[in-house]
């Protein structure tokens, strides 16, 4: 078994991922951020997990984030030797807002804890940046520093191109996260699926 886990916050892309990659309709019947269990798409062997999105979540209490975070955690402990690569999903062109009012407040944003934590715990990490498209393109290079620099990968962000993949899923243009799932997934002679 091979699985590879999608986290991020709510309305990041993930499912829009999750289908551009595979074809198959991971959302059905999903509220943003109210679903508390893992969706599991199996896509020929390999697993695809799609973890509660964090965050941002209407009507929703701070509690309940907690609980969200909770389970996540509990389920990649529970699943780290199984866990091959994990994607962390983050909305490129809100993230640095994001982090600046958790930092406003003396508070670790839970996208930075979870990218740290999957260092801790070993996995094979990408960054997928959704959204591009939603960012000018003479300002998209400074983004991805910037970007990189929250996630303590020092900039240029070039230098991290095993690690990172800017995407939009909206216009299907996902080609660097799947170059870069290939390639993990090379060694395992499965590099035919993406
Ligand atoms: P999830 O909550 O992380 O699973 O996010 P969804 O896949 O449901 O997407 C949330 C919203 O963002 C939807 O309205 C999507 O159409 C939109 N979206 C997803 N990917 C992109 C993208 O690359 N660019 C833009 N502009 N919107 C996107």
């Amino acid at each position: 078994n091979f699985e590879i886990i999608f986290s991020g916050r709510s309305n990041v892309g993930k499912s829009s991922i999750m289908r551009e990659l595979t074809g198959k309709n991971v959302k059905v019947g999903k509220r943003p951020g109210v679903t508390l269990k893992p969706t599991h798409v199996r896509y020929s062997d390999l697993l695809l997990t799609d973890l509660p999105g964090f965050g941002f979540m209407s009507g929703v209490k701070d509690r309940k984030q907690d609980i969200v975070k909770d389970q996540i955690v509990r389920y990649i402990e529970k699943n780290a030797e199984r866990i091959n690569v994990a994607v962390l999903v983050i909305d490129g062109a809100s993230f640095l807002e994001i982090v600046k009012r958790w930092e406003e407040r003396n508070e670790l944003p839970i996208d930075i804890e979870m990218f740290e934590l999957f260092r801790e715990l070993g996995f094979d990490i990408i960054l997928a940046v959704n959204k591009v498209d939603k960012i000018k393109s003479n300002e998209l290079d400074a983004t991805l520093d910037q970007i990189c620099d929250k996630l303590n990968m020092l900039p240029p962000w070039k230098q991290w191109l095993d690690t990172v993949a800017p995407i939009s899923a909206k216009k299907g243009d996902i080609k660097t996260l799947k170059s870069l799932l290939r390639q993990r997934l090379h060694s395992e002679k499965r590099d035919d699926l993406f």
